[in-house]
């Protein structure tokens, strides 16, 4: 039997039960994933497997989504799958710090270059990380963009179970 680590009682294993990733910032739910309930505290928590390659897999959805521009939480989620500082992410677009803190609160939009630009800086270096494309191709991904795009399109759900981000992926990093 699992103890809760937080008050030591035994702990309820769910299985099949979907989980709402939220820690990411993002709205993805992970399909397959064990979780544990204490009835005792209350404490909850779920066992992800290979958490790098999950991040992976969320930031190259997100670089091929091509309705909208970048949200909030999306560039915010890119940059720290990066392991890039606001300040850091700033040298590499020739924008200030500000910009980025905006882009990221909502108080300015991210604009089509800096976009597209931030989208392809996340797929090469998932691509060198993973020496190995992570998608149909830098080219396609950005042929396929429209001209115009809409401001803030609605939160887009992201399903995953562990298959995808375990098995899609080649080995970029230790299991
Ligand atoms: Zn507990």
């Amino acid at each position: 039997m699992n103890k809760c680590y937080s008050c030591g009682a035994d702990i309820q294993v769910i299985k099949d039960k979907p989980y709402n990733y939220t820690e990411c910032g993002l709205d993805v739910v992970l399909h397959g994933i064990t979780q544990y309930a204490c009835p005792s505290c209350g404490e909850e928590y779920a066992s992800i497997p290979n958490m790098q390659k999950l991040h992976r897999l969320i930031g190259a959805y997100i670089c091929q989504k091509r309705k909208a521009l970048l949200k909030p939480a999306e560039i915010k989620f890119l940059r720290k799958d990066l392991h890039l500082k606001a300040k850091e992410l700033a040298v590499l677009l020739g924008v200030t710090t500000s910009t980025i803190s905006r882009w990221e609160n909502g108080k300015k939009e991210i604009g089509e270059a800096h976009d597209r630009l931030l989208r392809s800086i996340y797929m090469m270096y998932a691509s060198e990380q993973a020496n190995h494309m992570v998608c149909g191709g830098v080219l396609n991904m950005f042929k396929e963009l429209p001209t115009k795009r809409k401001k803030i399109a609605q939160s887009e759900k992201i399903d995953l179970n562990p298959q995808e981000w375990l098995n899609c992926l080649p080995d970029c990093c230790p299991a």
